[in-house]
């Protein structure tokens, strides 16, 4: 694009082209015209195809057709939504002066034009762009001094936050936080991520310092934190990408926060996926632990649930401070009860306050901050009158953290009608009363046009005209029209009607009368809508100045909704408050697994315990397929997570040790996730975690070593099983159907062996799931694999290969051993009683050499007979 020459296009299209060079080929570009944004070219071309609109063109450039397409901009929302969901980057020029300066300028001058935004995935603040009840993050990883750090922030709320990154943590914290859009030094060596190179230099430190500085108008950055210098990188790269594609908009950020490192359990990215933790392994959030424990009733509640869960905290007094007003609230139903109906009233605080900051807010907009602030101020009187089971200082905290909203509320509440509409520029939005003198000007528009009608009637009778009509029109203005065939009687030069044009069917004129009316209406409008206009900026001044108050005061509410949520869950599922503490304890009683319970019918979802303490930490859970294996695994891997985010637990009892790490891996060939079930995947992860567990880690190991032969597998789990055991003290959970793994249990000290029971029942299999202390005392595979209707022959072939493994490994008394030389696919394995072969027999009585072609036809059909009947 750049290449094209300006020389010859006309000034728009020089304009357009200067405009478009600026915004490079990595964005299309949206170009304002009236009321559409146009796009030429390449752009117009790629916008076209994958929005399925028509592609048109718009005169030549360079002796060729040039391409165009364009969206109304009144419906541009979702049409860039679209256009970002499809990767695509969009630099927006807007119409930075009235047309009518232009003109001044002479009459082929062109409108100016600047690019004032270029929207990105990880920049949007609008809400048909984005989701309620999701962070929406831009993020930033920078390297200095041979040390990593993330920056990160939501800019549809003002959240800004960096971390310095301890080794091997990278890929946890951004699985955690799955940014829209990560921005990386263009030479970073990075993969999976949407990524946003940008130039090296963007991630200077000392640069970084400088703009920061200014950004925060902070004389020392000391006053937020002790930043590191990749910290400094990382933020200051952020900074500058945000103000590079947000120009002139203003989006806000809060001076960053330091997160600290450790504060919370870190959960790698493929434990996120196997447990389903805010997303299925499909990517929905439908049917992960998130959709299954989210009662909030806000959208900030429910983006605060989501990063509580996809971060559970690992400081018990922490912990214990949100288990304390979830506690409260459980305690007290009709306490409880009251704040969830109050919430629902509460709107997107948060959010309203992003687009007013960003310059893209409306009058609804406002409308929004008055409701909220006016919900928060009833929800805090109300709470603070509560009668609650020894109120928790947090709760104190909180409400203490809600306004003051007085003024702001009051200034809200009587400048704004009772629903604001969207648009700043036509008004209707001050209500009546407010301001005598905008009332006035409305009056006098509205008066005016009871004038005009009085007029009308008027001249209808002064004319004889009945169907003389005084009509409005955008290019006219205010004229009156008669049919051509009444025309003559206005026309004649006493009249007082000004001829101004001739229709087919119908000729207009004017009046002095009239154009004095219309003179006054229009600025009586124009009057009342410049006025309102004003009010708006006033009042998003004012929203601004409060913008910390209104923060705080939606955090405190997301705080309370998530509260609320957990205790009306508790309340209806009969979850516990789990006992969170330092030491190594795993103890759950009556523990079940959240969604596969939501999912099961009532009261048949089977609880079951699991105590992984300092003597015993490895439990090896043995039994065969679908008896329930996964399902206690991941159970007590989620009631670890609902723990520490502060919630309370599907269990009876719980008693649990702060996990630092946790892992969960899956075998390969039970990974149903399609894509990444390779052996070679499984091992790398089973690897990352034997170098990256502590003591404090719950490790989550299912059915591993499975994805390759049994020899292999059977090896791999073993030697797995011994590391977690001997080297890492981990807590951990090992399921297996190779019930073979059972004899460690001689071996390794602090290994239990669990099983999950099961009948056999009339050669049928019957699951109890129930997990019992024990082993497994068979495989049950054969009985699992007639239940999953395999052919009779084939099981009774199994049966036949496993007697024998059996028999082997009685007379050589050891698994190993056992294993050694199995016969599985060698070809003297003496076949079971077959059914008599026909074909076979008949083929080989043939005598070839004495068959003519007739009799040769015939033996084909009888052949064939055969084969049929033999099915
Ligand atoms: P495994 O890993 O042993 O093959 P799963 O954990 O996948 O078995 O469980 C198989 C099915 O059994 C699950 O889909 C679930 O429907 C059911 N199930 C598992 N555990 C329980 C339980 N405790 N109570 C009731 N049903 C269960
Ligand atoms: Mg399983």
């Amino acid at each position: 694009m750049s290449s094209r020459s300006t020389a010859a296009a006309t000034p728009m299209m020089a304009q357009y082209l200067a405009i478009k060079a600026e915004a490079g080929d990595g964005a299309l570009l949206f170009y304002r015209m009236g009321d559409f944004f146009e796009l030429f070219f390449d752009d117009a071309v790629k916008a076209a195809d994958a929005l399925d609109i028509a592609l048109t063109k718009r005169g030549q450039h360079a002796g060729e057709d040039i391409p165009m397409c364009g969206v109304p901009v009144h419906s541009a929302e979702s049409y860039l939504a679209r256009l970002i969901a499809r990767g695509f980057r969009v630099a927006i020029a807007e119409q930075t002066e009235d047309p009518a300066e232009a003109k001044k300028r002479g009459s082929k001058s062109v409108v100016r034009r600047e690019i004032v935004r270029v929207v990105t995935p990880g920049t949007l603040t609008e809400e048909a762009l984005l989701d309620a009840r999701e962070s929406n993050y831009l993020a930033a990883l920078a390297e200095a001094g041979g040390k990593e750090a993330l920056a990160w922030c939501d800019l549809s709320t003002g959240a800004f936050t960096t971390m310095a990154l301890a080794d091997s943590e990278r890929s946890a914290q951004l699985a955690r936080l799955s940014p829209s859009e990560l921005l990386v030094p263009e030479d970073a060596d990075l993969e999976g991520w949407p990524l946003t190179p940008l130039p090296k230099s963007d991630f200077d430190s000392v640069r970084a310092e400088a703009r920061l500085k200014v950004r925060f108008a902070i004389g020392t950055l000391d006053a937020l934190g002790d930043f590191s210098r990749a910290e400094l990188a990382a933020a200051g790269a952020l900074l500058a990408y945000v103000e590079a594609t947000q120009l002139s908009a203003g989006a806000r950020l809060r001076p960053p926060a330091q997160a600290r490192t450790g504060a919370h359990m870190a959960i790698d990215s493929a434990t996120r996926d196997s447990l389903e933790i805010t997303r299925t392994q499909k990517g929905q959030r439908a049917g992960s632990l998130l959709a299954c424990i989210d009662e909030t009733k806000t959208a900030g509640g429910a983006r605060l649930l989501a990063e509580d869960l996809g971060a559970p905290l690992t400081d018990a007094a922490e912990i214990a401070l949100r288990l304390d007003l979830v506690a409260a609230f459980e305690a007290g139903p009709s306490v409880r009860d009251r704040l969830r109906d109050a919430l629902k009233a509460v709107p997107d605080l948060e959010r309203a306050l992003g687009r007013l900051a960003a310059g893209r807010g409306n009058p609804r907009d406002l409308g929004l901050i008055r409701d909220g602030l006016f919900a928060a101020e009833n929800i805090r009187t109300a709470l603070a009158k509560a009668r609650l089971l020894g109120p928790p200082p947090i709760l104190a905290e909180l409400l203490a953290a809600i306004g003051p909203t007085g003024e702001l509320t009051a200034a809200l509440a009587n400048a704004l009608v009772a629903e604001p509409g969207v648009s700043a520029t036509e008004g209707g939005f001050v209500a009546e009363g407010h301001d005598a003198a905008l009332d006035e000007h409305r009056s006098l528009a509205r008066d005016a046009r009871q004038h005009i009608v009085a007029l009308e009637t008027e001249y209808r009778q002064q004319t004889g005209v009945t169907a003389l009509k005084i009509k409005h029109n955008n290019v006219l203005g205010y004229f009156i029209e008669v049919t051509a065939k009444h025309a003559d009687a206005l026309m004649a030069a006493d009249s007082g009607f000004a001829h101004r044009q001739t229709l087919a069917s119908a000729v207009r004129f004017n009046s002095e009368a009239l154009a004095e009316l219309a003179r006054k209406i229009t600025q009586a409008q124009s009057r009342a809508l410049q006025m309102e206009a004003e009010y708006f900026q006033a009042l998003r001044e004012q929203v601004l100045a409060a913008a910390e108050m209104i923060e705080r005061t939606a955090a405190a509410l997301a705080r309370l909704d998530v509260a609320a949520s957990h205790a009306h869950l508790a309340a209806q599922r009969a979850w516990v408050r789990p006992q969170v503490g330092d030491g190594q304890a795993f103890c759950i009683e009556g523990g079940r697994h959240p969604v596969v319970e939501a999912a099961t019918a009532a009261g048949q979802f089977v609880a079951n315990d699991c105590d992984l303490g300092r003597t015993q930490h490895v439990w090896l859970v043995t039994g065969p397929n679908m008896a329930g294996k996964s399902t206690f695994l991941r159970q007590n891997a989620l009631i670890a997570i609902l723990a520490q985010a502060g919630a309370f637990v599907p269990a009876t009892r719980a008693e649990i040790g702060v996990v630092d790490r946790l892992f969960s891996r899956v075998g390969a060939s039970d990974n149903l996730a399609e894509g990444r079930s390779t052996f070679m995947v499984e091992m790398v992860e089973t690897a990352a975690i034997l170098n990256q567990a502590t003591e404090r880690s719950l490790i989550i190991l299912d059915e591993v070593g499975r994805g390759t032969s049994t020899y292999d597998g059977l090896a791999i789990a073993w030697a797995v099983l011994e590391a977690v055991h001997d080297q890492l003290r981990a807590r951990c959970l090992f399921a297996s159907h190779y019930h073979e793994l059972t004899g460690l249990a001689e071996r390794l000290k602090q290994l239990e062996l669990a099983t999950v029971r099961v009948r056999e029942w009339k050669g049928a299999l019957v699951f109890l799931h129930e997990v019992i202390r024990g082993a497994a005392d068979k495989s049950y595979g054969l009985a699992v694999a007639r239940l999953a209707g395999l052919p009779d022959p084939t099981v009774a072939r199994a049966a036949e290969v496993l007697a024998k493994l059996e028999t082997r490994r009685a007379e050589t008394g050891g698994i190993a051993a056992g294993l050694e030389g199995l016969p599985l696919f060698s070809a003297n394995a003496t076949p079971s009683e077959e059914p008599a072969d026909k074909l076979r027999d008949r083929l080989s009585e043939i005598a070839a050499d004495e068959l003519t072609p007739r009799a040769a036809l015939d033996l084909i059909y009888e052949l064939k007979r055969l084969v049929a009947d033999g099915d």
